[in-house]
């Protein structure tokens, strides 16, 4: 049996429906998983509104990516098996969609002295209900004309640097751990190797963590050289943590997919113990 424990729905930035996203699943031989979207749980609770389960689907736990500031750089944190009707997430996410509100009020107020006027409502328009962050208001300045590509849009207006760029204020680590373990859940560093640190800076960012209120962290990816592994794997180990593994799926074609998730090294204290 597969375990995959990190993918995205259409509820945020993945390209399947919740369910549709659960049929590839079973068709990939995945028997316990989690919608782990973006700051929302629009997914499970699309999943938990049906009138009756569907036969041979994987086994869905309730999940969650946060995105958290580590000293000063933006880290993800995935939530697992926490309660989802928890006023503990249930504010944490609104938090999280209020941040992006606030800073995509800022992004437009660029964009207004930039002469780029109705930047806010055209760019909630392209998000739909979804977050609202910098690629809705990309695509609104392809469509407006004034750019060809969202690339450009990144390049002369949005990206680090440029003139309407402004940072995300994300909440410290163990706020965000503490929403995920006021609800019963458990708190896992995502994607370790994601954020280039160097050896020693990823031995201090997983003790960090663990100290935050940390329970696991992500060992077993998809694409990850045996060496990068075999570092996460002695690093989690060192801090007592336990390990979790997913594919970050977002779309299909790609190298994000569950039957790329290698095993988890021998050694290690699956985070899916509990609920399996
Ligand atoms: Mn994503
Ligand atoms: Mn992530
Ligand atoms: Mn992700």
């Amino acid at each position: 049996m597969l375990v995959d424990l990190h993918t995205h729905t259409s509820a945020s930035d993945g390209e399947l429906a919740p369910l549709a996203l659960l049929e590839m699943q079973s068709a990939a031989g995945v028997g316990l998983t989690a919608f782990t979207d973006h700051d929302t749980l629009d997914g499970w609770d699309r999943i938990a509104a049906m009138a009756a389960p569907v036969p041979g689907l994987p086994r869905l736990l309730p999940g969650i990516e946060f995105s958290v500031d580590a000293a000063g750089r933006e880290i993800h944190v995935v939530g697992l098996g926490f309660d989802p009707a928890h006023p503990a997430i249930r504010g944490g996410i609104a938090s999280q969609q209020a941040r992006r509100r606030a800073r995509a009020e800022r992004i437009a107020a660029r964009l207004e002295y930039l002469g780029v006027r109705g930047a806010l409502a055209a760019a909630e328009r392209e998000a739909a209900g979804a977050g609202l962050g910098r690629p809705h208001f990309a695509r609104f300045l392809v469509a407006s004309g004034r750019v060809r590509t969202p690339e450009e849009a990144f390049h002369r207006y949005l990206g680090k640097g440029k003139p309407a760029a402004c940072r995300m204020e994300w909440p410290g680590l163990e706020e965000a751990t503490g929403w995920i373990r006021a609800a019963g859940g458990r708190a896992v560093l995502a994607h370790p190797l994601a954020y280039k640190a160097t050896r020693s800076k990823l031995r201090a960012l997983i003790g960090r963590f663990r100290d935050c209120g940390g329970d696991a962290v992500e060992v077993a990816l998809p694409g990850l050289a045996a060496a990068d592994m075999a570092l996460v794997a002695q690093l989690t180990r060192e801090a007592g943590l336990r390990a979790s593994a997913g594919s970050d799926f977002h779309a299909t074609g790609g190298w994000n997919v569950p039957a790329r998730i290698p095993p988890l090294p021998a050694g290690l204290e699956p985070v899916w113990a509990d609920w399996v």
